[in-house]
């Protein structure tokens, strides 16, 4: 994927994430452009079990889902994701996800660019043992540390690309553990007809669990989820704009006009 490619492809993905308002030929809301400091601030401020709206807006059966047991799930989600946390940093007895991955065998790299157009991602965990961190996503992140606010808000805690490597890190931590881990074992039961039912992961559980563990390893205090805002800010800061909107909705929170 060439840069002008990674640029073009930001946007259905970006429509996606505001496109439940609309079908076909719906045009696309406008958002104000916000200072990325004064988003950073309020994000960082929700709680990382109040996320339960956001976390569980991308989750495909989402509406068959109500706040109690979103919020419910959540907990539970976060709670499995920093406790296998520890439980992995104690086994192999170091917090650094580089050590961790090389103790666990992952071929991790970090290209510039998703070689797919298909989707627009920060970076990616591929059973069975590979994981690609995209670094023209991190170049531009880090640059952003020098806006108004931001450092004061992330703190020198943060390492991008660290991030980004423990939370894959969990996806992989979950194949090996499927079998007892909350995240696969948890299912919602989408239909029964006599002796017959159908059952389902929850996808959501997995993103929230490995949030936990990634905040758990690098020691940040808010929530993981913020870097959505941050890292698609790089691209485009309309769109990181009209995400913090939504976030801030979703965690019942004012927006200062
Ligand atoms: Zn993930």
């Amino acid at each position: 994927m060439t840069k002008e490619e990674f640029q073009t492809a930001f946007k259905p993905i970006a429509d996606g994430l505001f496109g439940k308002q609309g079908g076909r030929g719906y045009e696309r809301p406008h958002f104000d452009v916000r200072p990325l400091g004064d988003m950073l601030a309020d994000l960082a401020d929700i709680p990382p079990e109040e996320w339960y709206g956001y976390a569980f807006s991308r989750e495909p059966l989402n509406g068959k889902f109500d706040d109690v047991q979103r919020r419910g799930w959540m907990e539970q989600s976060l709670a499995c994701g920093r406790e296998y946390a520890t439980k992995i940093c104690d086994k192999y007895q170091t917090k650094d996800p580089r050590e961790l991955a090389k103790a666990m065998s992952m071929d991790v790299s970090f290209p510039e660019f998703p070689e797919k157009t298909d989707r627009v991602l920060f970076a990616e965990f591929r059973v069975p043992n590979k994981i690609c961190i995209y670094m023209d996503a991190v170049k531009k992140a880090e640059k952003l540390f020098e806006s108004p606010g931001v450092l004061e808000v992330l703190t020198r805690e943060l390492d991008v690309s660290r991030l980004l490597l423990s939370h894959e890190l969990f996806h992989w931590v979950e194949e090996q553990y499927h079998e007892e881990i909350f995240t696969k074992t948890e299912k919602i039961r989408l239909w029964s007809l006599g002796f017959l039912h159908n059952d389902s992961n929850i996808i959501a559980l997995g993103e929230i669990a490995a949030m936990g563990f990634a905040q758990e390893i690098t020691g940040i205090g808010y929530s993981p989820y913020l870097m959505d805002v941050f890292l698609v800010y790089g691209y485009s800061p309309e769109e990181a704009s009209g995400l913090y909107e939504e976030m801030m909705e979703l965690a019942g929170r004012k927006i200062e006009l």
